[in-house]
Formats: C-alpha cells, sequence, structure tokens
C-alpha cells in the first residue's frame, strides 16, 4: 500500500513561502503607494496644476470618493497581508496548508493561486466535509 502521506514536502512549503513572501512584498509596495495618496491633502496629486481655482465641487467630491475607495483598498489589503502573515507563521510551524475545517491537506493548484487560505476548495463551496473527497469529478 503506497503511503498517501497528507502533507507537503519542505521543498514545496519553501515553494510557498517564496511565493507568500513574493505577494506580501508587492502588497507592501501598493500599500505605500496607497497610504501616500490617502495621506495627501490634494486626493490623488498627480495633477496638481488646476487646484483651487479651477477645483470644482464635483472634481472636489471625485478625490473624496477616490480616497475612499483607496482607504477600502487599504484595509482589504492589510487583511490580505495579515493573513500571509499567517500563512509564513504557519509554515515555520509545519501547519501550513490544511484545511481548518475539515483539516484535509488544500489542493496545491489553489494554494499557488491564494497561498493564504485556510479552507480547501470543497468547504469553500459549502459541501459537507468527508464528502469533499468521495468525487473530485463530477460529470460536467
Ligand atoms: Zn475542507
Amino acid at each position: 500500500m503506497t503511503d498517501t502521506r497528507n502533507r507537503f514536502t519542505r521543498a514545496e512549503l519553501e515553494h510557498f513561502r517564496a511565493i507568500i513572501q513574493e505577494m506580501r512584498e508587492g502588497f507592501l509596495q501598493d500599500l505605500a503607494a496607497l497610504n501616500e495618496s490617502v495621506h495627501s491633502p490634494s486626493g490623488g496629486g498627480v495633477a496638481d496644476h488646476s487646484q483651487g481655482v479651477g477645483a470644482s465641487f464635483v472634481e472636489r467630491s471625485f478625490g473624496a470618493v477616490a480616497q475612499e475607495q483607496n482607504a477600502a483598498m487599504i484595509s482589504r489589503q492589510t487583511k490580505i497581508l495579515r493573513a500571509l502573515d499567517g500563512a509564513l507563521n504557519r509554515i515555520d510551524q509545519g501547519e501550513y496548508g490544511y484545511c481548518v475545517l475539515c483539516g484535509e491537506l488544500i489542493d496545491k493548484e489553489r494554494l499557488q493561486i491564494v497561498p493564504h487560505t485556510q479552507q480547501c476548495m470543497g468547504c469553500k463551496v459549502g459541501r459537507t466535509p468527508g464528502s469533499a473527497r468521495v468525487t473530485h469529478h463530477q460529470p460536467a
């Protein structure tokens, strides 16, 4: 009987760690840029020449909307960043890649795309834990 070892190899874990760290860098850069645009008084600050005289109410409120969107993006990205940090922690502790709901190892393909996820596809779509592994390939 071939051992179905339900864990990632060290090489695989290092592979995921590299993906996560790269994503993390990207998010940190995005966040820095977003923070800058939110905190700059002109709200975007690229076209400053029209400031003062030409800035209509519409233009100013458009800037406010943009700032709000940026703020929403910041909180979303901060959340993902925290999740990425958590994933790095789990790699260190050898707990990475397991579904928090059913305890099964999450598909590698899924982790390549969302390396910080803590739910397998079966649980994500709301299938009852356990039944997920019986048929992975359903007739289309
Ligand atoms: Zn699961």
